[in-house]
């Protein structure tokens, strides 16, 4: 409360400044126009059960899932991202790892919610993804949870925000192929005991900052289908451009190289 208060006053004093590169801007939590510009936001077409943007209308016309997606589909129903993951959405997210970068939530939440509308409109609650115990005393806070607030305050929904727990500590996946990730994230994420009744025969949307292979979003849908939800959607602020079909695994440089993912420090 006070902290609002002096963040308030400050405000009065000083002019707010994009969320990306600190440039004076109108109002707080906006970005400037060049980084605006420079953003990759995500609309249709998109792969309906990934969020992928597709490359060209017609392809989205002939396809509607991507090639990931016809292979084998996810344990969640939908996800959408607000932004493709490159340098301009790492300026907007990477901070949130590191420092109280409020204006960088609000920024995110304010895309994630123009993303994410559709599953706004049937979520019941929002769960973000959990961080190992050890993890969140080192940042002292998860960045999902605090999207996952944001979001919540913006659309009205209830946050469950220790619905999921990590119980044991993932080392980094960021050099792992998709299923090198799914085999350590196994039995990695649970409900907790006493969230399970509110979790069954909800519609749940599962919150994260960045998608990479989705092999943590997938454990997570799997633990919430399991505890009894009704459905599980997903929505992040960003994801990384889906590897083609035949390129996933360990050719794949984008997921290979990839250090910090909605799977590679948590
Ligand atoms: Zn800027
Ligand atoms: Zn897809």
């Amino acid at each position: 409360m006070l902290a609002n208060l002096a963040r308030a006053a400050l405000d009065l004093v000083l002019p707010p400044l994009c969320a990306c590169c600190d440039a004076p801007v109108a109002a707080p939590g906006q970005l400037c126009a060049a980084c605006f510009m420079q953003c990759s936001f995500i609309s249709d077409p998109v792969c309906r059960t990934c969020g992928l943007p597709f490359p060209t209308r017609e392809e989205a016309g002939m396809l509607r899932l991507c090639q990931n997606c016809m292979r084998a589909k996810p344990a969640w129903h939908q996800a959408r991202a607000a932004l493709l993951y490159d340098d301009a959405a790492k300026k907007l997210i990477l901070p949130l790892k590191h420092a109280d970068r409020a204006e960088n939530i609000f920024v995110l939440a304010l895309h994630m919610h123009r993303a994410g509308a559709a599953l706004l409109a049937r979520a019941e609650c929002l769960v973000p993804v959990p961080l190992h115990r050890r993890r969140l005393l080192q940042r002292r806070y998860n960045q999902a949870a605090l999207l996952a607030h944001a979001i919540g305050r913006r659309a009205g929904i209830n946050v469950v925000a220790d619905a999921l727990e990590r119980r044991r500590p993932t080392a980094s996946l960021g050099g792992l192929t998709a299923a090198e990730r799914r085999d350590v994230l196994s039995g990695a994420i649970f409900v907790r005991q006493r969230r399970r009744a509110g979790i069954a025969g909800r519609r749940v949307l599962l919150i994260d900052d960045v998608l990479t292979s989705g092999a943590t979003a997938a454990a997570c849908a799997a633990a919430l289908l399991d505890a009894g939800a009704a459905n599980v959607d997903v929505l992040v602020a960003s994801r990384v451009p889906a590897p083609r079909h035949g390129e996933e695994g360990r050719g794949n440089a984008a997921l290979k190289t990839e250090s910090v993912s909605d799977d590679a420090d948590d």
